[in-house]
């Protein structure tokens, strides 16, 4: 194997511990959920998801669960719980 690529493969191993170096800016994932499967998706600095809760929150489980494992590798924004304009806030009315 030429010694160039030895290199390569090395430098890769590195960068494959450090999740943080690369950030994710549009994906759609297949997600097998416990009755269904369904399409999760990130684009535009927006989550979406077909299943059923999703609509309704802008949240669900699938998303949460998306965030958990690619955490270091998505925008800040997109790690957490989206606070936008589909989710009520809890102001005291
Ligand atoms: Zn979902």
């Amino acid at each position: 194997m030429q010694s160039s690529l030895i290199g390569k493969i090395q430098k890769a191993n590195m960068y494959a511990r450090e999740p943080e170096r690369v950030t994710f800016s549009e994906f759609t994932t297949k997600f097998r959920g416990e009755h269904d499967s369904y399409q999760v998706s990130f684009r535009d600095d927006k989550w979406s998801c077909d299943c059923h809760f999703f609509p309704t929150s802008g949240i669900c489980s699938h998303v949460m669960a998306l965030q958990k494992l690619i955490g270091p590798m998505l925008p800040t924004e997109a790690r957490y719980w989206p606070v936008s304009e589909s989710v009520p806030v809890s102001s005291g009315t």
